[in-house]
């Protein structure tokens, strides 16, 4: 994937010259001149990283920073502050509008390539979520892009990784005050409690006695349990190639000393808001695919999410020659329960009963609730006699003791019918299956409810 950079500043002489560095480089390039043409760009999709001039006429670059950080459609777009002097009044001021990262003019070829290179490896990886949450938007997940957009940043776990007592007094008094922080002086240890614990970044320094800080820079982003925190480095100017070097094998971001205070909290910030974006999302994309197959009411599987099990079920079945049953439950005058007690109270009992079903079934049992009063159960290895005894274990708990319901105020006695059938040699599909079932079900309510018929074997 090749990023599309674009490139943000009013003199056309200076977008050219980024314009051509980059394309050598195989990067797509964008180009405005000003700051609204920008914002318009980004609005529409079009941009993955910005690179921003600061000093443009009409809108600077910190407002169309502070613009782009603030909608929720591009807040994840990263980006890096084009400053014409090195001055630490102009790049606190960038990272206080959001920007991600700054450049100092006349550019350094090598700190842009592998910044952009580092950001738009991000990029590629909020998009698939965003992508992914977006969609499941649409399945009645409140806006978690606007949720991630207003996270602070603060308060987070920081692990510093530096042995020098003083250098680790000074930083830790300065990140106290807004993070929780804890030190090791130790790269292998530190390995380890990153792993084990919650952090939200890392810094690292390349000055340790002895060990590598570009190692465990790289161990940090090769272990599944720590490559999603964020690394930052920390070294001397003459460090430069290896803090490159770092950027390359996936440090998110790097500290030159004397380290600045205000761009210590600035930076440190940046990246927990970035840990905790994407973390969000990820959150969002978990629960609503929960959604997607669960029955909020009762916790068991969906209609959805059985029809397409069930069709696999039976398919290996019939594949192995193995044996296979399905079980269809009705509560028996449901619709009593609702007309005397409320809706609630048929919510209560619907809740009970799946409860009481659950109990009734192994692990591998597929237990789905169809919509209503009604409950399927798929019973993988399972022939007619053992069906038939789970649905008559299933009944008799249902009819044993009442429902209790409105805590424990009433009690509701609560019957089942229930139409079993299983898998025969010809059998097409899961549909044949199902619907001797449902003919089942109809012979047991037809029959005088509260009991459990058997399709035919044959
Ligand atoms: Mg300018």
């Amino acid at each position: 994937m090749t990023a599309r950079v674009l490139v943000v500043d009013d003199i056309a002489a200076n977008v050219k010259l980024l314009e051509a560095k980059l394309s050598a480089e195989y990067f797509d390039v964008v180009t405005a001149q000003s700051g609204p043409e920008a914002l318009a760009i980004c609005e529409r999709g079009e941009a993955d990283i910005v690179l921003l001039d600061v000093m443009m006429p009409g809108m600077n670059g910190f407002e169309v920073c502070r613009r782009l950080k603030s909608t929720p459609s591009t807040a994840h777009i990263p980006v890096v502050m084009v400053t014409a002097l090195d001055q630490p009044r102009d790049r606190l001021q960038g990272l206080d509008a959001g920007a991600d990262d700054f450049l100092t003019k006349p550019l350094d070829d090598a700190a842009l390539f592998a910044r952009v290179r580092s950001l738009s490896r991000l990029k590629t990886m909020t998009d698939e979520l965003r992508g992914r949450a977006i969609a499941s938007a649409r399945l009645g997940i409140a806006d978690p892009l606007a949720a991630a957009a207003a996270e602070t940043g603060l308060n987070g776990r920081i692990l510093l990784v530096e042995d020098r007592p003083t250098v680790v007094e000074r930083l830790q008094a300065v990140l106290s005050a807004f993070h929780q922080v804890e030190v090791e002086r130790d790269a292998q240890q530190a390995l380890l409690r990153a792993g084990e614990g919650d952090f939200d970044g890392v810094i690292v320094s390349l000055n340790l006695q002895g060990q590598d800080g570009l190692r465990l820079c790289s161990q940090l982003r090769s272990l599944q349990s720590t490559r999603d925190i964020p690394v930052l480095l920390m070294g001397e100017v003459d460090d430069r190639s290896r803090i490159l070097r770092g950027l390359e094998i996936g440090a998110h971001d790097f500290l030159m000393r004397p380290i600045d205070r205000n761009e210590l909290l600035a930076r440190v910030r940046t990246q927990v808001r970035r840990k905790r974006f994407t973390e969000r999302l990820r959150d969002s994309v978990q629960s609503s695919m929960e959604m997607a197959v669960m029955d909020q009411l009762t916790g068991l599987h969906n209609r959805r999410f059985m029809d397409n099990r069930f069709a696999a079920m039976f398919d290996e079945s019939a594949l192995r020659a193995r044996s296979l049953s399905i079980l269809v439950l009705d509560v028996d005058h449901f619709k009593t329960v609702n007309d005397s007690w409320g809706h609630d109270a048929g919510d209560e009992v619907l809740r009970e009963f799946a409860d009481r079903v659950r109990a009734c079934t192994r692990g591998i049992d597929l237990v789905a609730r169809m919509g209503g009063e009604e409950i399927v159960v798929v019973l993988p290895d399972t022939g007619r006699d053992a069906a038939y005894q789970v649905a008559e274990r299933i009944r008799e708990r249902v009819e044993r003791e009442p429902f209790a319901i409105r805590n424990r105020s009433r009690d509701i006695k609560v019957t089942v019918s229930v139409g079993v059938a299983h898998r025969r040699a010809g059998d097409v599909s899961s549909a044949d299956m199902m619907k001797r079932a449902d003919d089942a079900l109809y012979q047991a309510k037809a029959g005088g409810r509260n009991r459990v018929i058997v399709a035919s074997a044959a």
